[in-house]
């Protein structure tokens, strides 16, 4: 399961699809529905750079998230 862009949780449920078929998801910690690789903005490619440096860093994907600020606005900072 993809973690939520939202809160970053990982307790997320499938949530039926959207109507171009892709899965959509839903967070059972703050209950936003999201789509999994849904177009989002465009992240510049050194961001991208970094982002592959720290996947095979093995760092989880809210890690990297939180580390690079790739995410939708509104997060909560904690
Ligand atoms: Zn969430």
């Amino acid at each position: 399961m993809p973690v939520c862009p939202n809160c970053a949780s990982c307790k997320t449920l499938k949530n039926g699809r959207i109507h171009n078929r892709k899965q959509r998801f839903k967070c059972r910690e703050c209950g936003r529905q999201f789509v999994e690789h849904s177009p989002k903005k465009v992240i510049d490619l050194g961001t991208r750079e970094l982002i592959d440096q720290l996947l095979l860093s093995r760092m989880s994907l809210a890690r990297i998230a939180r580390a690079t600020q790739v995410s939708e606005p509104g997060q909560k900072t904690t």
